[in-house]
């Protein structure tokens, strides 16, 4: 028979003591007065107006008992520079995530792309998990960009396998898409069923579905808000899982940017802009990144530079100040962003398509990302400014864990506020 000795609010330890072993309680985790947990979600291009289209109770709720804002990305409004520029707090032209896919001059013949976890493209801006278990709090992340790399670390040249140094979550996730998102929650409450020592303090979990829907669909199609509601369901599934356990958690819920949709109606043709012969592309799309031939220099930018629909080019050091981008060796000499809704190609379509993108302008409506902040240490009655910067946020998570943010591009002083005093 169950031993009811000791009231319900007694430790695990001696509850655990007067109760014989094949007999407790399942739910005794439950008694354990646990302390706050900080969880980062980010639900990758999810537009603050998908939050009004009905399917998404768990989030309404979340952001009617805490704090819900629209935060601005930072350009390019691209995944992985801006999963960077949140964790870091550093702007993709300091982070030196400039783009989904890089060169860099340091290492020619190579290319970077959303599979590469050399510490040599992540080395130069530190996230919060680094920051964490430099200060011995632990961290796990079921996925996040860069949570697979050994930063700080150093890769042998010519074996892949052969890293010196480095620091990576306590526990973390190589990324795969065909894990569920209900798989990926489970994955977070297993990390938080663990003992204390061995328990995560700060974890990130991520979903991708909605991004993509949305590119797939567009952002005003069912499908994607048949995703977003998904996704809600599975953020339903964790706050359950977290009532069960009795962990209370600050949870931090945002974006990295919007959708926004596209046509091949709406298509910019880079070969009749400019002779092929003059420049390579190294990425294009909302934006477009160019090379120029050796020695057409000249030739190309007479036909870019000059003022054309739909489309501005620079060079790279002319692209306007409020982008904050341009200085980095990683960003090609050349840089053209289009109209938002508008895409640049190589050539002409070679059939009709729709669907949904982003890169654009960080000031366009469509690519503004949505931030929720939940849980005990945050104020409610806090406001956040319209729009603030994604890279704010990373200083808000070091004070959220008590410890000290490296230097970067984001101001504490922004979300100060947030914190319950
Ligand atoms: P984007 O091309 O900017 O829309 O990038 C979104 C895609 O990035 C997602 O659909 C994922 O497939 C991919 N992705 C997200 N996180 C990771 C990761 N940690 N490692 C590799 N790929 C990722
Ligand atoms: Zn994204
Ligand atoms: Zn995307």
């Amino acid at each position: 028979m169950l031993l009811r000795c000791l009231p319900l609010a007694l430790s695990l330890a001696v509850l655990a003591a007067c109760t014989p072993v094949d007999q407790r309680p399942a739910a005794i985790a439950a008694v354990e007065n646990r302390q706050a947990v900080t969880i980062l979600i980010s639900i990758d291009g999810f537009r603050p107006d998908y939050l009004q289209r009905g399917v998404t109770p768990h989030l309404n709720a979340l952001a009617e008992g805490g704090v819900e804002a629209t935060m601005r990305p930072s350009f390019p409004t691209k995944t992985f520079p801006n999963h960077w520029a949140i964790v870091t707090g550093d702007r993709p032209d300091r982070s030196g995530i400039v783009a989904n896919t890089m060169e860099d001059a340091a290492r020619p013949g190579e290319k970077f792309t959303m599979a590469s976890d050399d510490p040599y493209w992540w080395n130069e801006a530190e996230p919060i998990w680094v920051t964490a278990e430099k200060a011995g709090l632990r961290t796990a992340t079921i996925f996040w960009p860069g949570s697979n790399v050994a930063w700080g670390g150093t890769r042998a040249k010519d074996s892949p396998n052969a890293l010196s140094g480095g620091i990576r979550p306590s526990d973390w996730a190589q990324f795969n898409q065909q894990i569920s998102g209900v798989q990926r929650v489970d994955g977070i409450l297993d990390l938080l069923r663990r003992p204390a020592d061995i328990r995560p303090r700060f974890l990130t979990l991520y979903f991708d579905a909605v991004d993509t829907a949305g590119h797939e669909n567009g952002p005003d199609a069912a499908e994607t808000t048949k995703a977003a509601g998904d996704v809600d369901g599975q953020i339903g599934l964790l706050l359950d899982g977290l009532k069960a356990l009795g962990q209370p958690a600050n949870l931090v819920i945002l974006s990295d940017h919007g959708m926004a949709a596209k046509s091949s109606e709406r298509v910019i043709v880079l070969d009749k802009v400019a002779d092929p012969a003059d420049y390579r592309i190294v990425e294009s799309g909302p934006y477009a990144s160019l090379d120029a031939t050796p020695g057409h220099e000249k030739a190309l930018e007479a036909r870019i530079l000059k003022p054309q629909p739909h489309m501005q080019c620079w060079r790279k050091a002319a692209i306007p100040g409020r982008f904050h981008y341009g200085t980095h060796r990683r960003i090609p000499p050349y840089f053209c962003l289009a109209e938002t809704g508008w895409v640049i190609q190589p050539s002409a379509p070679a059939k009709p398509f729709a669907g949904g993108d982003h890169g654009w302008d960080n000031r366009s409506p469509e690519m503004q990302a949505f931030f929720i902040a939940h849980g005990p240490a945050f104020d409610q009655r806090f406001r956040p400014p319209s729009n603030f910067d994604n890279v704010d946020v990373y200083p808000l998570l070091a004070r959220l864990l008590g410890i000290a943010p490296v230097s970067s591009d984001g101001n504490p002083a922004v979300l100060e506020g947030l914190i319950r005093k």
